[in-house]
């Protein structure tokens, strides 16, 4: 290898790793929790195909998140990977609290009594998480548990603060179950006190990036973002859409976020249950159009939680996710608790390989093409064409270079058929682009010239095992490299 080169592919590894190097198109975020919170477990599941990690504040404390934070850590820095990590802020979401024995069965016509007083739930009292339930319901209210697998009716409310409810539909309430009231507005901000302190934990810890829950308006991001910029973070924010007022201010919101995700447990609580569908299918369009990473979660694989193999119908789901051109794919309490967290990520990736082997894709070059109003219009025209050009001489390599990850998202979101592969200086990127739809991100960080920094990409490249003689690769970049301008050239080089 020539020159100083070497400390870009210190990760030599890459050839012997085979798993990841065969690499899927499709990213899979996995949620951390007891069932794979080691570092064995973390590797493992790297390994068998998680590019991000998500840790839902919702659940655990933040001393169980700081090791997790530096497994991850460490397998960054001793295995060929760029894991991000994803904190996931609960927002004003309803919960109940401890359940004794973590699991209460209840029937039809059993009467549970909900409190605002802090004790571990039984048949007698459960803890609610919201001290102004009883002045925000009304006798007849449906209060749904668990993602609506349960459901109660308000019959009493006392003066103490005590909700007394009738079950309509039985289940197992375990603890910290989320609890939606979708006949009732609930008067709580976008970022409650408990979420203002996860979130200096996220920004200490720098996280990549930082998930907001129930999302109701554009202002809601404008806030996250306020906070993130005054303590100079880069963690980039992700819009969780699970509120019906959400998808009435969707576009603003996309614009907003640097990412969507299609939460779709309370979505489907929220919204009648059939809209989820399309509802999905439209985040996720809207979302390619305007460069923006879209995940798609929630129940994806949700019978491996204690089966070894999945439902007919989640096989389809994750198959028609890809289709649809989703960025990543989510899973919760499969890999958070479940019995089989390795085996269910190898699952997905088989089911995500598969599909991606086939020519039917999302494809967004007949879709919509760059925008001649934009204020990106140039530099979007390149990394249209550079695509197109990639397609039409079957490339082996379609190369990009960012210092605002601007260039990777957009080159991502014409999902090219070559290989995407992405070089930043901005180590922060590296991770962050983990959760894009097809990219491989590297560090790099020379400046001296143009030429020399085409090759280097190329060399580097050529050392991990990425392209070989006789390979086309499309090169992007900007010049004069000193100004640091948005992508202005593109480059077509045959390897000897
Ligand atoms: P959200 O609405 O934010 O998705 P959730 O409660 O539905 O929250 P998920 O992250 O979607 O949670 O799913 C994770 C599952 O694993 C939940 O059923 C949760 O109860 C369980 N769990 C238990 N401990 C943890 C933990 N430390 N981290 C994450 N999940 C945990
Ligand atoms: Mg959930
Ligand atoms: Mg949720």
């Amino acid at each position: 290898m020539s020159k100083n080169l070497s400390k870009y592919v210190d990760k030599s590894m890459d050839k012997q790793t085979g798993v990841e190097h065969a690499f899927k198109r499709t990213k899979i975020v996995a949620t951390v929790g007891p069932a794979c919170d080691t570092y064995e477990k973390l590797l493992e599941l790297t390994r068998a195909g998680v590019n991000v990690f998500r840790l839902n504040f919702s659940h655990g404390n933040h001393e169980d998140k700081l090791k997790i934070i530096e497994h991850i850590r460490n397998i960054n820095k001793t295995e060929p990977y760029n894991i991000a990590i994803l904190g996931d802020l609960q927002g004003p979401k309803l919960r109940v609290g401890e359940i004794e024995n973590n699991a209460l069965h209840v029937v039809a016509g059993d009467i549970l009594t909900f409190t605002n007083e802090k004790l571990v739930g039984n048949k007698d009292r459960i803890y609610v998480s919201y001290p102004n339930l009883h002045e925000d319901v009304k006798i007849g209210n449906k209060i749904m548990i668990d993602d609506g697998k349960l459901e109660v009716k308000v019959i009493d409310i006392a003066k103490n603060g005590d909700v007394k409810v009738e079950v309509t539909l039985g289940g197992v309430i375990s603890s910290k179950k989320g609890i939606n009231l979708p006949d009732t507005k609930i008067s709580l901000p976008a970022l409650t006190e408990k979420d203002l302190i996860d979130l200096d934990f996220i920004i200490e810890q720098k996280l990549d990036w930082v998930a907001l829950s129930f999302v109701r308006s554009v202002k809601d991001i404008v806030i996250l973002r306020s906070k993130i910029d005054e303590r100079k973070s880069k963690s980039k924010i992700i819009a969780k859409i699970e509120m019906p007022e959400a998808l009435t201010n969707i576009r603003d919101i996309i614009v907003e976020s640097d990412g969507i995700m299609v939460a779709r447990g309370d979505l489907g609580v929220e919204v009648p249950v059939e809209q989820v569908p399309l509802i999905q299918k439209q985040l996720i369009r809207k979302c390619i159009h305007r460069a923006k990473p879209v995940i798609v979660a929630t129940q994806m694989m949700e019978s491996m939680i204690d089966r070894t193999k999945p439902n007919r119908s989640e096989i389809t789901d994750v198959a028609n996710a890809v289709l649809e051109g989703a960025d990543a794919v989510m899973l919760s309490g499969e890999t958070a608790t479940g019995q089989h967290p390795v085996l269910v990520v190898q699952t997905m990736r088989k089911i995500i390989v598969e599909v991606e082997a086939t020519e039917y894709r999302y494809n967004r070059e007949e879709d919509l093409k760059p925008q001649t109003h934009s204020p990106s219009f140039l530099s979007d025209a390149i990394c249209y064409n550079a695509c197109k050009i990639a397609k039409d001489s079957n490339a082996d390599a379609l190369i990009g270079m960012t210092q605002s990850g601007y260039t990777g998202f957009m080159l991502s979101s014409y999902r090219p058929k070559a290989p995407l592969y992405i070089f930043s200086k901005e180590r922060t990127l590296i991770n962050q682009l983990s959760l894009s739809w097809g990219v491989r991100a590297f560090y790099y960080a020379e400046e001296e010239s143009l030429d020399n920094i085409l090759e280097d990409q190329i060399e580097i490249l050529k050392e991990r095992g990425f392209v070989k003689s006789g390979d086309v690769i499309i090169s992007t970049g900007s010049t004069p490299i000193h100004l640091h301008l948005p992508t202005n050239m593109l480059k077509i080089t045959k390897l000897d």
